[in-house]
């Protein structure tokens, strides 16, 4: 008991550090990036490519830090009732303009007052790591990302579909694992982040998905219900 307990600090005071070092070097690799980016105009042919180089694997730097960010708790978790509408109006907002840039609109569709009593940090970090692979899935010029929430019994269903290119069922089996990606700048590390959120929260994660036919990814977490609130 006492080893396990000394594992558990540990890592405690591993995933803190972690954090801690995400937020602190997010700040110079935007700069950096920044500059790089300026400098690139003014570079002669020849010393392009190994610019674009340089900014794509700052970019990289960038993913990791932001699929891994909250879930490596930032700040100690904060369980409290809240309302998951407000999660996804927040979400959608953030992630609105990074869909602009890729030409996907993002709909959501979403019934007030969905309570759960949980970490609404780290469930703003699974829904923004859906969000975000709904986006990268489009591969066409334009499409869409609908974010849906409603309450189903006594269980908060929150569903991110996409129309994008959908994945095989070999693709499915293996999403998840650590650093499966098929993505040149990915990370391999967004959804086993949303799988470890969820299910913390006594949730569930299940994906459907088709080559062709886009992807939905459906959460479920339990409902606080308005009377036991009162
Ligand atoms: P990353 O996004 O960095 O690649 P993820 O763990 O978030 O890492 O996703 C792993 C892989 O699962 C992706 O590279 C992609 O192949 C597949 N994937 C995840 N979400 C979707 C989606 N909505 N549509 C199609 N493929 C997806
Ligand atoms: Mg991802």
């Amino acid at each position: 008991l006492h080893r396990e307990l000394a594992n558990k600090e540990r890592l405690n005071i591993i995933s803190e550090l972690a954090a801690v070092i995400a937020h602190e070097v997010k700040n110079p690799l935007t700069v950096v990036r920044g500059f790089l980016q300026l400098a690139l105009g003014s570079l002669d042919e020849k010393a392009r490519p190994a610019m674009q180089i340089a900014l794509t694997e700052l970019d990289r730097a960038n993913y990791i830090i932001s699929d891994y960010l909250n879930f490596a708790k930032p700040r100690p978790e904060s369980i409290q009732v809240f309302d998951v509408a407000d999660v996804v109006r927040h979400i959608a907002m953030v992630m609105g303009a990074f869909g602009t840039l890729r030409g996907v609109e993002i709909r959501t569709d979403c019934s007030e007052g969905l309570l759960v009593n949980a970490d609404a940090g780290q469930l703003q970090q699974a829904l923004m790591n859906l969000v975000k692979n709904g986006i990268e899935a489009i591969a066409e010029p334009s499409g869409t990302v609908t974010i849906q929430a409603f309450l189903q019994g006594e269980t908060v269903l929150l569903s991110v579909r996409d129309t994008g290119v959908g994945m095989s069922a070999e693709q499915l089996r293996r999403m998840g694992t650590p650093f499966y990606t098929t993505k040149t700048s990915g990370t391999g590390l967004g959804t086993m982040v949303t799988r470890k959120i969820i299910e913390g929260m006594k949730g569930t994660l299940t994906f459907h998905s088709a080559p062709g036919l886009g992807t939905e990814a459906v959460v479920k977490i339990p409902a606080v219900l308005v009377k036991e609130v009162v």
